[in-house]
């Protein structure tokens, strides 16, 4: 096992957004001891597994070897509900088995509402030095329509509390294509990101997911902004970034110069890494599996996996992740796996070129900003 990056599910949040289909759960504080007694239990047996793999395979080495640890992701949910001493635990059992990078980017997320003074500087004391906060928007209406029950002044005070705290290298998540947004609403809220100097910004497109409440309240599309206007918005957030020295590296997510995202890097490079708690994904040994999304069942059973689709050609999803950001993907690997012919791919690639869409460099497809809006539809026309 190479893997270098871990991914720590924390599914407590204080209430379930209308939109949200992760696995996260309200009103389930009192279930955090044992939440944490089986995600210990968890890490503990896997890497012991592990361990008895590698060695196994006469890889007479122990994960610590084999895996310099250099991003660690603490995500949810909302973890900043959560006390540094639990996450201590964590830390600890994750040492006896893996050498942590001196350098390791360690992000935990945190919701507005949530941010405590004394949880910050305890996250920053076991080294936590990047916070993802999800703001999604600088417009108390825009919060409103998402069912989101912090305000903009809970965001403002969540990130003078991490300054304060002395981790200034923070994201700010925002939903746009949202009913009711203004292009005006919009761009305040890009400004404001900048005002309050974001290292990072991440963007997605509300999408309605099915088995959760806003199924039922948009079941017409018409009530949800156009494809058109959802692509007006996205535009204007990506000159008004560029303008302003953020590389957008991935379709979603924009960062200053340095301050890119090295754990979402690594998943759409697809590189392998580990994951542990309820619901988490995980990529090791050329197989996806997945945790239990049920919180009960996880504390109970907390090794129990399922296969994510074994039968994703390894190649096909190497390209639709690798589309996904700016360094491009190989022109060879769509190639390998296009059920077209070499002649119609030549014409594609120029026909998307023409229209904006890509750029051929070095053998290598980049999608502009046209092309990464819709990089889906480009990937299953090219294969
Ligand atoms: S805070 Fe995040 S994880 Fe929790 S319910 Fe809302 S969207 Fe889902």
């Amino acid at each position: 096992m190479t893997a270098e990056s871990i991914y720590i599910h924390i599914p407590f949040c204080k209430t379930k957004c209308p939109y949200c289909d992760f696995a996260s759960w309200a009103r389930k504080e009192h279930l955090i001891d044992k939440y944490f007694d089986a995600l210990l239990f968890e890490i503990r047996t896997k890497c012991e597994a592990y361990d008895a793999y590698n060695v196994g395979f006469g890889r007479d080495q122990t994960l610590e070897h084999n895996n310099p640890i250099r991003t660690i992701f603490i995500g949810g949910g909302t973890p900043s509900l959560v006390s540094p001493e639990y996450y201590e635990k964590v830390f600890s059992e994750l040492k006896k088995y893996f050498k942590i990078d001196n350098n390791c980017e360690i992000t935990l997320e945190l919701n507005p509402g949530t941010a405590r003074d004394d949880f910050l500087e305890g996250y920053k004391k076991l080294g936590i030095n990047r916070i993802s906060i999800g703001a999604q928007s600088f417009n108390e209406k825009i919060l409103e329509t998402l069912g989101r029950k912090h305000s903009v002044d809970d965001t403002i005070e969540a990130i003078e509390k991490i300054k304060n705290a002395g981790i200034t290298n923070f994201n700010l998540d925002f939903i746009y294509a949202v009913p009711g947004i203004t292009k005006e609403i919009w761009t305040d809220s890009i400004y404001r990101a900048l005002e309050f100097e974001a290292t990072h910004i991440s963007a997605y497109s509300l999408i309605v997911e099915p088995n959760t409440p806003f199924e039922q309240i948009y079941k017409n599309p018409k009530l949800l902004p156009s494809d058109d206007f959802a692509y007006d918005l996205y535009f204007e957030l990506c000159s008004i970034l560029k303008e302003n020295d953020f590389v957008h590296y991935e379709v979603s997510n924009f960062a200053k110069p340095g301050y890119e995202s090295k754990h979402n890097i690594n998943y759409w490079l697809a590189k392998e890494f580990f994951a542990f708690g309820t619901g988490a994904h995980r990529h090791l040994n050329k197989l996806r599996t997945s945790n239990i999304k049920d919180l009960e069942t996880y504390i109970a059973y907390p090794n129990l996996e399922n296969i994510i689709d074994f039968q994703v050609d390894q190649k096909f999803e190497k390209i639709m992740l690798n589309s996904r950001l700016n360094v491009g993907f190989e022109l060879d690997l769509v190639k390998e796996v296009t059920t077209k012919s070499h002649k119609e791919i030549t014409k594609l690639l120029n026909d998307l070129s023409n229209e904006g869409y890509l750029e051929l460099l070095n053998n290598k497809i980049h999608l502009t900003d046209k092309g990464l809006f819709v990089n889906n539809e480009i990937l299953l026309k090219l294969t």
